[in-house]
Order: C-alpha cells, then structure tokens, then sequence
C-alpha cells in the first residue's frame, strides 16, 4: 500500500506561488520521477507528501487518508536528500539502525538483525563500523538509502539523491536504485532536475515548470507524444529543433525555412496562424551533397555544417543554410559517430513529414505530433 493522491494542491509563500492547482495520482509501488527547471516546484510539492510543508489549498491523501495536517512522523514515509546528512559522530551501524529507534516492535537484536539485512542488500556490510567521514561519497548516499529503507516505510521521497556524485557513480547508483525500488517494490516519488534520470529511472514521469503540472506520462509517451512545446523541448538531449514561423499558402513559413505540409499535417494544424515546427535532432538525416541527387524533394534542404561534435557514437551536426550570409544555426541533427563531417561540408537534410511535430505557437500546446505507429516501431527490436 502507498498510493499518494495530490488533489488540485496549491502552495504559495506569501505572494510567490510555488506550486498551482496540482492534482497527481501516484500508484501504489510506482516510481514516480517529478522533474523540471529549477524554481519549478518539485521540492515543495515532495515536501507537502512528506509533511514539512502545509498546502495552501487542495487535498493530500496517503492511501485514502487525509494528510494535510498530519505530522511527518505519522505519515510512514522515508525520506533521502541530496545531502546524505549522517550523524558523523556515530558509526554506519548506529547511522542505519538510527532510522529504526522510533519504531516500535523491535528488540535490540531484531534491530541489529534488521541493520545488517540492509546492509547485504546495499553491499556496505564491510564498512558498518567506520564513520562517514572514512567513506566516499557512493558509500555515504548508500548509507543515507539503507537507514531510509531500514523502516519499510510505505513511502520513499528523494530529493535528487544523486547529485552529488560523478557521473559514473550516477549511473551506476541509477539502476542499483531502480533495482532495489522493484524489489522493495514501494511507492517512489523521486524528484530531480536531469531529464536522463528521468528518462531512465521512471515508470511514470510528471512534468512541471513554473509550479504547473505540464503532464503526466511513461517515459516514451513524454518523448514521442509532448503535450506541449516545454514537454517537448525539456525531454529529449540533445534538445528538439525548434522553428517558429506562420502558416503559408502551402504549409509552413519560418524565418529560416518554408515547409509544405502533407495532408495529415495540414488537417492537424488547421487554421492556426502562429506555429511552431519541432523535429528531434535524431529524426533527421543528413547525407552528403555529392550523394544526393541534384533535384531536392519538397521535404529535403541543402545545408552546410558549421559546428560537428564528435562523440565517438555520433556526432551532433549543427547547419545553416547553404546559401546562408550568417552563421545561425538553423537545425542540430544527430548522426551516426562512423561518419565523418566537418564545418564547411555541404548536406542534404531530410525533414520526413512524419517526424514532425507542430506546436501552437501562442499557447505552446502540441497540434500535432510525430506519427508513431506504436506497437511496431517500438517493440521491433
Ligand atoms: P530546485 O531544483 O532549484 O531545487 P525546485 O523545483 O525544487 O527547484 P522549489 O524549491 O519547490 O523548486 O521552489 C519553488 C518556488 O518556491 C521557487 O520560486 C522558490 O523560490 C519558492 N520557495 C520555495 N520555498 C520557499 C520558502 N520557504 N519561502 C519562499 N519561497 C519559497
């Protein structure tokens, strides 16, 4: 059990309004990754499930029960931050078997048992009688999960329990903590600002930016179907190509680029007047000039590289116009790291009606987007 329900919750701090109208329905044993920009509410709303932060307005429930005013010691959940906050004085023994000293129902030597049954789980036996001062930061946030889990509370709360570690440490502590959440198997709402974490780590994840919920969906769903023009450019690295322009005669008229749309396209925009065409980075192809054919389909453009970043398993190509006078970039394309380019290198690029995507350009909300045919493409492996 530990199905958490936010019911059009809204938190302000005097005037500043730092979470609005929030309604959020966590499943019991889901794990949930709230992310978005910093200053976007995501620790203030964790901060309300946990209890250190009373709602303005709206309802909190913990399976079923009313929590808005409910002291956090009564609310059976666990709580890690970013900052492992152990007792230094005290060895990692006494740290992890500190989380189980308010429950009740435990002899000492249950205790000590139960201490050392987390400790196998997180693989720190070895260090329970150091201090912390003697550990490295992995160990330490090891620790900081272990006396957070020791209680079996029916809630866990992270509060971006990664960031303090380098990037391999990160990513490794990513699927150790995925792994032990599946076999806890207890309701998770883990907070971060890092879209990859995201990505990886959530059954669901929910969008927020400036205190609004933007939506709430499974990893691919963000990707492939954003709700809005902030989803969209938030989740996915590198970041989707943008394009702001009008609807022409034919299509799409952008400052850099005129793209006439397909029927599907055009029954989906309608008579929007302010667009905006989005196409992820990975979703265009780039071939060289010299392979192409000299006549360019109404969906392809010349254009010339002026950055390429290699890194090893691709490169991300930034291009400009062939016959541009400025350097401004206009697309980022994603290509295969076995090719070699170089600024200066003439391409054809290909925009394929159906990877894109197109954005009400006034209300940012997704008009229309990429056309996935779900159950092939994305279980053919
Ligand atoms: P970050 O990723 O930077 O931690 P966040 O998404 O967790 O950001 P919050 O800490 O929830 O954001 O803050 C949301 C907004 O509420 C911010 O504008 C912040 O300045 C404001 N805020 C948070 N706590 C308080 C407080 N105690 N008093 C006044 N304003 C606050």
């Amino acid at each position: 059990m530990g199905r958490i329900q936010l019911d059009h919750i809204t938190k302000r701090f005097g005037d500043a309004v730092a979470v609005e109208d929030v309604t959020l329905d966590v499943e019991d044993s889901e794990f949930l990754v709230l992310v978005g920009p910093s200053g976007c509410g995501k620790s203030t709303t964790l901060r309300m499930i946990a209890g250190l932060e009373t709602p303005t307005e709206g309802n909190l429930y913990i399976d079923g029960d009313h929590m808005n005013y409910r002291v956090p010691q009564n609310r059976d959940i666990a709580m890690v931050f970013q900052d492992y906050a152990l007792y230094p004085h005290m060895t990692i023994r006494e740290n992890v078997r500190f989380g189980l000293e308010e429950e009740e129902g435990y002899t000492p030597d249950e205790m000590d048992a139960r201490v050392e049954e987390i400790a196998a789980d997180l693989g720190i036996e070895s260090l329970l009688d150091r201090k912390p001062g003697e550990l490295s930061g992995g160990q330490q946030q090891r620790v900081a999960l272990g006396r957070a889990i020791v209680r079996d509370p029916e809630v866990f709360l992270m509060d971006e329990p990664l960031a303090n570690l380098d990037a391999k440490l990160r990513a490794q502590m990513r699927s150790e903590l995925q792994n032990l959440q599946e076999d806890l198997d207890v309701t998770t709402v883990y907070v971060t600002h890092n879209q990859t974490e995201a990505m990886t780590m959530g059954d669901r994840i929910a969008v927020l930016n400036d205190g609004r919920l933007q939506q709430v969906g499974e990893p691919l769903e963000l990707y492939h179907e954003p709700a809005n023009q902030f989803v969209a450019g938030f989740i996915g690295e590198p970041m989707m190509n943008f394009l702001s322009g009008h609807r022409s005669e034919d299509g799409f008229a952008g400052d850099y680029l005129e793209y006439p749309f397909d029927e599907r396209l055009e029954a989906a925009v309608g008579d929007v007047d302010d667009l905006v065409l989005g196409i992820r980075p990975e979703a265009i192809d780039v071939r060289r000039a010299e392979d192409a054919t000299t006549q360019l389909g109404e969906h392809e453009f010349s254009m010339t590289v002026t950055v390429a970043e290699t890194h090893g398993n691709q490169n991300v190509v930034h291009l400009t116009h062939a016959d541009a006078t400025d350097e401004h970039d206009v697309l980022q394309a994603v290509t295969d790291g076995m090719h070699v380019v170089e600024p200066g290198d003439s391409v054809v690029v290909t925009l394929d009606p159906d990877s894109i995507h197109i954005f009400d350009g006034t209300s940012g909300d997704a008009l229309r987007n990429r056309r996935l045919e779900t159950e092939r493409e994305l279980t053919q492996v």
